[in-house]
């Protein structure tokens, strides 16, 4: 384990932003972490946990330590008749992972095909895609807490999982390292394909009888069609979360825009669709020096190479401001921001 100063980050972030941290450190093993906790650096510098970088915007250089979580391994820790109970580490690359664990028949997560990452942040906003989140399969988490090092496993229900949502966005943020993830998958599949154009996409792939690896495949397809890859074009997916508003407010809209789509999700709340909001205000494909709206998903903020954080943050105002301008409809921010 080496603690290295004045680090660039620009490897470490998917918007490619070239900001630098005072202190930097990669951790491969709880043993790694233990000795970690003891370091004066630790004890007296402010903390930034990062795994793959995905879902995070860097505004400026940070006089932090940053922790790179890279403990790996994946293990079937319990079985029962229909599940396998799979524990990975916070730095397994989630990708991978999810491919694993088709590999070895472990029904579950190929809706989650191809988000960028780590294993360790897939519980922070409980990623979602394709309906399905993570929070369906969700046993457990293995953390240990900033700064006193205690460890404590966190149940389902402690995680209190929301629509990109979890306790570590919200009364636990910044106090916990997560090693380990633990979820529950299972023996049986239990398909989730009429969501968006799986379903058209799975007839392409023409398979004889339905897979978990051909879900996963259409999932990817789909993907790769729509969402530009980090390693090509900056990005931290969808800057925005899709707004859950009241029932009379989208009411009110659907009056004057009947074609705007609207997913109910309780009896007195619809989400609605930030990409779509967007779009209406002509955002969608427009640059601005050099970041801008991506032209085929106005929901992901992208970084044409050189953009600072300010840059994107600054673009994110306007692009909200105008939603909230037009729509009354108030954008928040997916992407973590330091
Ligand atoms: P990071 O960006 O490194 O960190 C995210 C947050 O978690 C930060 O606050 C960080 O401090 C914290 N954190 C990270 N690791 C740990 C740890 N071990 N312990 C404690 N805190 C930690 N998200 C979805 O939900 N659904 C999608 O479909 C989706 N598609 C995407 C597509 C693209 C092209 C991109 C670029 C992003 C997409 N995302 C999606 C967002 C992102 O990939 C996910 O949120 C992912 O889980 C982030 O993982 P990460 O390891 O990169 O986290
Ligand atoms: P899409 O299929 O074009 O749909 C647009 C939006 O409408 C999505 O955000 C989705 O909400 C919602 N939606 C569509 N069909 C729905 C249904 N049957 N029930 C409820 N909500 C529905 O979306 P997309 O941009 O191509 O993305 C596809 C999936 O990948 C989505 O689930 C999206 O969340 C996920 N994704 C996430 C990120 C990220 O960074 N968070 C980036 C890229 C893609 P939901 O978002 O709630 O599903």
């Amino acid at each position: 384990m080496e603690i290295r100063k004045d680090v660039s980050l620009k490897p470490f972030n998917t918007f490619g932003i070239d900001v630098r941290c005072s202190h930097f450190v990669q951790i491969d093993s709880d043993e790694a972490l233990e000795a970690l906790l003891a370091e004066s650096v630790f004890l007296s510098q402010p903390k930034i946990i990062l795994g793959g970088g995905s879902n995070v915007l860097f505004r400026k250089d940070v006089h932090a330590l940053v922790v790179k979580n890279e403990i790996t391994g994946i293990a079937v820790v319990r079985e029962d008749d229909n599940h396998y109970w799979v524990r990975a580490g916070a730095g397994e690359n989630w990708h991978g992972f999810v491919l694993h664990c088709i590999r070895m028949g472990y029904a579950g997560i190929e809706n989650l095909a191809l988000i960028p990452g780590c294993v360790g942040a897939s519980p922070m906003q409980n990623i979602g895609a394709y309906g399905v989140e993570i929070k369906d399969v969700f046993d457990s988490l293995e953390a240990v807490q900033i700064p006193d090092g205690s460890k404590r496993t966190f149940t389902r229900d402690e995680c209190d999982f929301g629509y990109r949502e979890s306790v570590f966005k919200r009364g636990e943020k910044d106090r916990w390292i997560i090693t380990h993830v633990t979820l529950r998958l299972n023996k049986r599949p239990v398909f989730h394909i009429e969501y968006g154009a799986i379903e058209e996409e799975l007839e392409k792939i023409n398979s004889d009888r339905l897979s978990i690896k051909d879900v996963a495949q259409a999932v990817i397809n789909i993907r790769s069609s729509k969402l530009p890859n980090p390693a090509v074009l900056g990005n931290a997916g969808s800057f925005f979360k899709n707004p859950v508003v009241a029932m009379d407010l989208c009411e009110s809209l659907r009056a004057a825009y009947p074609e705007m789509p609207a997913y109910p999700v309780s009896g007195s709340e619809v989400k609605l669709a930030a990409g779509w909001l967007i779009e209406q205000t002509g955002w969608k494909g427009r640059r601005i020096g050099s970041c801008g709206v991506h032209d085929r998903q106005a929901l992901v903020l992208v970084n044409y190479g050189g953009a600072t954080g300010d840059e994107i943050y600054a673009l994110s105002e306007r692009v909200a401001g105008d939603v909230q301008e037009r729509f009354g409809v108030t954008l928040e921010r997916e992407v973590n921001l330091f």
